[in-house]
């Protein structure tokens, strides 16, 4: 419960001033928060779908969509107004990591089963799963800290995604227990399950296709591929060649350097803090039309927009149509 209390506490005075008069009031209930068919607040038994799902705050939580609306602008107040703070959405596989099965892996590739307990960037899971961080992703994440609160948004399920967490965010700093998983969400991703106004929200993710609604909130990484994996082309893969993406040229870097501009420009001015739009910045930054994939405008920053964008975009989408395995795998 605490979780749920925590958001009623930090939330609860804002929705009230936000309301219009008198619909608090205990006889009139909104039923904003719902727990496994109650509300929460006045004990009433509520339908069950009403509202949307908010499982992975507390199993079996509903809350009300009048409610989330509220929740959003007022998390958006409290961190974005008052803290300087933006949303950061990050996608895990290929974006922050690559996980591969161990029966997966090459014959060159099978030196690293022997490497993964000494390094602090390869892990063996369970004795199925192998993982490699990304190049920069520490660094990335203690930076990105500052300027946003943090959201890890992944087609894996709630079990692959906490036992990795606890590997890159053992104590919960960056993530808390904003984690929503392919559990939350399995045919697509939603800004919808993420408490806070869209136009502050930046997504980083290799996968564009999976964005069906929020293409312009999207920094679309370069995908990471460590691995050979089953369906990649005869070229050797990084581990076989035992090197790997540069930390300072890769995929996070030169994302960073993007989300560093739009925290900047975002906050530039302050008396249009109330109208200031990362869609807006994300197009002026990347200097594309949203449905364009390819830079029709150079003239700001091009190194960012050449090195943010993935080389070759049909190898992201080809990626995610080719393997989808590794995002839904199971972990008992
Ligand atoms: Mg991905
Ligand atoms: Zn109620």
């Amino acid at each position: 419960m605490a979780v749920v209390e925590n958001l009623s506490l930090e939330f609860e005075s804002a929705i009230h001033k936000s309301s219009s008069s008198g619909s608090s009031s205990r006889s009139s209930c909104g039923h904003r928060y719902a727990r496994n068919g109650f509300c929460i607040t006045c004990k009433s038994k509520v339908d069950k779908r009403q509202g949307r799902a908010f499982d992975y705050i507390l199993p079996g939580l509903r809350i009300s969509h009048e409610a989330v609306a509220l929740l959003k602008r007022s998390t958006t107040q409290l961190y974005c107004l008052k803290k300087k703070k933006l949303h950061l959405v990050l996608d895990l596989d290929h974006t922050l990591l690559h996980s591969i099965s161990v029966s997966h892996l090459s014959k060159k590739e099978k030196y690293l089963l022997k490497e993964a307990d000494s390094r602090e960037d390869l892990w063996r899971l369970d004795r199925e799963l192998l993982t490699k961080l990304r190049p920069f992703v520490r660094e990335f994440l203690k930076e990105a800290n500052e300027m946003f609160i943090m959201y890890v948004y992944t087609m894996g399920n709630r079990e692959y995604a906490k036992s990795l967490l606890k590997l890159i965010d053992p104590k919960k700093i960056y993530f808390g227990d904003r984690v929503i998983t392919y559990d939350d969400s399995p045919f697509n991703k939603t800004l919808d399950l993420v408490l806070a106004e869209e136009r502050e929200v930046v997504i980083v993710d290799d996968t564009r296709d999976l964005w069906t609604h929020h293409k312009s909130n999207l920094v679309e990484i370069s995908a990471y591929h460590y691995f050979r994996g089953s369906g990649k082309k005869k070229s050797e893969s990084y581990s076989e060649e035992k090197r790997d993406e540069g930390e300072n040229d890769g995929g996070l870097a030169n994302v960073l350097k993007l989300l560093k501009q739009v925290h900047c420009e975002f906050f530039r001015v302050k008396k249009e803090l109330e109208s200031q739009d990362v869609r807006v910045l994300l197009q002026e930054l990347l200097g594309v039309e949203p449905s364009s994939p390819t830079p029709s405008n150079q003239k700001s920053q091009p190194e960012t927009i050449t090195s943010v964008k993935t080389e070759n975009s049909n190898s992201t989408k080809l990626h995610s149509k080719t393997l989808p395995s590794i995002d839904n795998l199971q972990i008992s």
